[in-house]
């Protein structure tokens, strides 16, 4: 008799209670499992796709160890 067993959980995509009928049921809909799937997938695709572009742009080299002062002080405001 432990088939039909109901858990209050809250959903980890919305943040809403409800009754889950296993003990690993993450979300309170389907719908939400798509989203938050989703969600982490584009997460992951952001994350690969700025990785390339921060070794792309090299840091600026000083020659001798001169700064150029381009912005002088008390103009941003
Ligand atoms: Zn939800």
């Amino acid at each position: 008799m432990s088939s039909n067993q109901r858990i209050k959980k809250v959903c980890e995509h919305c943040n809403e209670i409800f009754i889950a009928q296993k003990a690993t049921t993450k979300y309170c809909s389907l719908i939400c499992a798509q989203r938050n799937y989703k969600l982490r997938e584009k997460r992951e695709r952001l994350k690969k796709a700025e990785a390339p572009a921060v070794v792309d742009s090299p840091p600026p080299v000083e020659k001798d160890g001169v700064v150029k002062a381009e912005a002088p002080a008390g103009m941003g405001i």
